[in-house]
């Protein structure tokens, strides 16, 4: 049984969140921390002159909302922590910072499941230091 269990969110697979979320509590004790994390894509500064601006805040404050409200909807309790940054690198660093001894994450985007493993999901599997559980 795990401590701290960090567990990658894509907001814009939701559906499937909830039994990831409850695959991770499973694997917890009673009093585990469940870090519930999305990343929101960094976007380059060359490309954010091209953009409206604000653009970045906006992205972050819809992703916290959308992991809010996944976490209010699942009957486990949570944390709930949003980033800028790239998917995979932003996820091994805060699974190192927050001490995760698991990652729970799902293998790919629903509709993908011709595909082994996803990217994200493929390189945190490769280059995470602590247990990966992957969600198929
Ligand atoms: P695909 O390549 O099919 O899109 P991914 O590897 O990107 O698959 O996604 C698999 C899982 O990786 C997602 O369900 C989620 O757990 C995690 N993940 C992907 N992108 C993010 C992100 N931006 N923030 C947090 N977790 C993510």
């Amino acid at each position: 049984m795990f401590k701290t269990i960090l567990v990658p969110i894509d907001i814009g697979n939701a559906t499937e969140s909830n039994n990831t979320i409850k695959i991770a509590a499973a694997n917890g004790n009673a009093d585990a921390r469940i870090i519930l994390l999305n990343v929101v894509e960094e976007i380059p500064k060359w490309a954010m002159v091209e953009m409206p601006e604000g653009i970045q805040e906006k992205s972050f404050k819809t992703s916290k909302e959308g992991l809010q409200k996944i976490a209010d909807g699942c009957d486990v309790k949570t944390e709930v922590e949003v980033r800028v940054g790239h998917p995979y690198h932003t996820i091994l660093e805060v699974a190192q910072e927050t001490g995760a001894e698991l990652i729970v994450i799902a293998s790919h985007q629903p509709g993908l499941q011709d595909y082994l493993l996803g990217s994200t999901a493929a390189k945190v599997v490769r280059h995470a230091h602590c247990s990966v559980l992957v969600v198929r």
